[in-house]
This record gives structure tokens, sequence and C-alpha cells, in this order.
């Protein structure tokens, strides 16, 4: 039986053209047309005006913070449940993550728990476009805006989502990217940082090159910064699937209403949300399970025996030891009472874009099985000895 991959990425005859392409002849002068190219098409795709390729989503979520002029003594207000890139960089530039909760549909943050967690040392937010889906931007701006808040998007898993028609990525003073390979549009890693904020773009092309001025030639450091850079041949990768991003998210799509076919009907779990306002190019499709299966560690080993990976929902933040010691992780505890109701049943299901109908039915009546299992423990103990 073949195990179904729980994510990766769709590599076609374009890519490897692409790619060839950049080792055969991007050197020279022509090492950055790849570059170049593939940060006009995300710039256009986006509708933005500048796009800065980068090694990863962390670095660019990293540059934005620094960029903001974000350090020691600040805050910086992050989702409780989201991949641990999303707060990690405000410990980079020495400043205090706070974890706030998440809505109950979308999985976001909740701006009433933003709202929440502002104190006179917030300086920015990072709103997390989680598992593709978005939060309420309308309601986020006019509480960050009133406070003077930066708004940082991170949308590493939300590439093609759209709130109110516009881009994932283009809610906040700065939009970031991931190309890892486990994301809808993939450089194997690689990242973006995305910004119509001219101060914004000079700040981060100076820190992302050791502090070289804009036409240094003469390597002339004004300052310490980082090397953050995209290679030629990642950025060829990059330009082949930016190029084919809405193939890409309709199969997202596609492989989402499969899932639907599948479980919709199912009493008892939750699939991901799409709100009015949301275009979702889940990234990830998710369910959250009944209490009574008793947490996603079970269900991941029971889907796993069936030759299907998944993954867990995120844990919230504040309950990993990275964190636990911390005052913030400790008021986000007995806070977010969200984040740990959903964030200890959800389970990723296989969602790779190689996906086919006949997988999708195989995780689908798995799960139903799952569900349909529901007896009395005496039967369960009596059966096991049969
Ligand atoms: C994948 C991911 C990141 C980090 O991306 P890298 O390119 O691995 O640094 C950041 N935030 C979220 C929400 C992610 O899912």
């Amino acid at each position: 039986m073949k195990r179904i991959p729980v994510s990766g990425p769709s590599i076609t005859e374009k890519e490897i053209a692409y790619v060839t392409d950049a080792v055969t002849n991007a050197w020279y002068a022509n090492a950055n047309v790849y570059n170049d190219r593939f940060e006009r098409a995300f710039a256009e795709y986006h509708g933005v005006r500048h796009a800065v390729s980068l090694p990863s989503c962390t670095s660019a979520l990293h540059l934005s913070l620094l960029a903001l002029g974000i350090g020691p003594g600040d805050e910086v207000i992050v989702p409780d449940c989201t991949w641990i890139a999303s707060a990690a960089p405000v410990s980079y530039v020495g400043a205090t993550p706070v974890f706030a909760d998440i809505d109950p549909d979308n999985w976001c943050l909740s701006p009433q728990s933003f709202a929440a967690c502002i104190t006179p040392r917030t300086k920015a937010v990072i709103a997390v476009d989680l598992y593709g889906n978005m939060p309420d931007y309308a309601a986020l701006a006019e509480i960050a805006g009133q406070r003077g808040i930066a708004i940082i998007e991170d949308a590493a898993e939300a590439a093609g989502s759209r709130y109110c028609g516009r881009a994932a990525g283009t809610l906040g003073v700065t939009g970031t990217f991931s190309f890892h390979g486990s994301k809808t549009l993939t450089t194997g890693e690689g990242g973006m940082l995305i910004t119509d904020d001219e101060a914004i773009y000079r700040r981060v092309m100076v820190l992302r090159d050791h502090g070289r001025r804009p036409g240094d030639t003469m390597f002339q450091n004004a300052e310490v910064g980082y090397k953050y850079k995209m290679s030629s041949l990642q950025a060829a990768l990059g330009l082949a699937q930016i190029e084919r991003i809405d193939a890409l998210v309709e199969r997202k799509r596609e492989i989402f209403g499969w899932y639907r076919e599948e479980l919709g009907n199912c009493e008892g779990i939750v699939l991901n949300h799409e709100a009015q306002a949301v275009h979702n190019s889940y990234w990830m499709v998710t369910v959250i399970l009944p209490e009574w299966l008793g947490g996603k560690a079970g269900v991941i080993q029971a889907l796993s025996k069936q030759g299907i990976d998944s993954r867990p929902f995120f844990s919230p933040l504040s309950s990993l030891d990275a964190y636990s010691a911390s005052p913030m992780a400790r008021a986000a505890r007995a806070r977010n009472t969200v984040s740990y109701a959903v964030g200890a049943h959800g389970v990723n299901l296989p969602s790779g874009l190689n996906l086919e109908r006949a997988d999708v039915a195989r995780v689908g009546a798995a799960v139903r099985e799952m569900l349909s299992e529901r007896v009395p423990a005496v039967a369960t103990a009596h059966a096991s000895l049969v």
C-alpha cells in the first residue's frame, strides 16, 4: 500500500527547464537575471512595488522587525497557534512576543484578543494567515491603526489567498512568504518580503546585504548587517512556480473540495473555514476532531498505521518548552482558551499537490472509520481480546 505523504510541491517541465537554464547561464553578467525576474513577477502578481527574494520566511520576518526599528523593551503580538517561525524573530531582535488567542472559526488571530493584549510597549502585530485562511483584517487594521501599531503579515501558508479581493501578503506594512518544500509555492528553501513602503524597502536592502549601501562597489560596509540572499537556482524555480500560481491554487481548492465530499457530512468534525471576504488557498486541509477521540497524537498514529501521513495542528506556542518559562506564556496559557481547545484536537491531512482523488478517498474512509468506532470502553476491551 502506497504511503500518502502529508505535503509536497508540483514540479513540471517548466521548473526543470528554468533551473537547468539558471545553472547553465545565470553566472557572470547574468548572475541576477532570475532573481530580478522572480521578484518582478512576484511583485506584479501581488500588485506591490517591491519584492525582495530571501533565504526563508523567517529571515523576511526578521528583516521586517529590524526595518520597523523594533528591539529590546518592545512587545510584538503573535497568535498563539502558528509555526514558531512567526514568533522566533521577535526574540532575535530582543523584543518580547505576546501570544494572543485565535478565532474559533478561521483559527487566525482574534481581533478581540489582539486588542486585549495591547500595552504601551506594543509596537507591532504579526498576523498569520494560518493554513491559507486569513484573519479579519478590517478589524485588525482598525485596532492597530488607532494605536499606531504596525501590521506584519505572515503569509507563509497563504500564497494565492485573498481578503476582499486583496492578495495575501498585502494587508500589512510588509508581507512575508515561505518557499519551503511543503508550501504551495516552493524553491526548496526560500522566502520573499513584499512592501509598498519605500523607507522599509531601502532599509531591508541594506540590512540583507551585510550593511552595504545601494550601489556600493568598494565593499564599504556602513554597518553590521545580515547575509540574507536567495540563489539564482532557487529564483529560477520560484519564477516557474509564480507563473503557475493560479493552477496551483486551483488544485489546492480542488483537493479541499474532495475532502469536503468525503468528510463534509460527518458529524462532530470541522474542516477549514472560508469566510465571505476570503478566498482560501487551503495550503493544508485540516480537521478538528471530537474530544472523545482523545487528542491529535492518537489520531496521527492511527492514520499512520494505514499508510497516511498527517501532522498535528500547531500546539500553542505558550505551551512549548521554548517559551514556557516566560511570564508572557504563563498569561497566555490562562487566557487563550480557543488556542488550547482547537490546538489539542486538530490534524492536518495530506494536502500535497501530487494527491489524487483516490488518495483522498482513502484518507476520508480512514477518518470516517475512526469516527464510527465510538463504542463503550468495555466493548473496546473485549474486541481487542478477540
Ligand atoms: C513555513 C512557515 C514559516 C517559515 O518559513 P521558512 O521559509 O521555513 O522560514 C513562517 N510562518 C509560517 C506560518 C509558516 O508556516
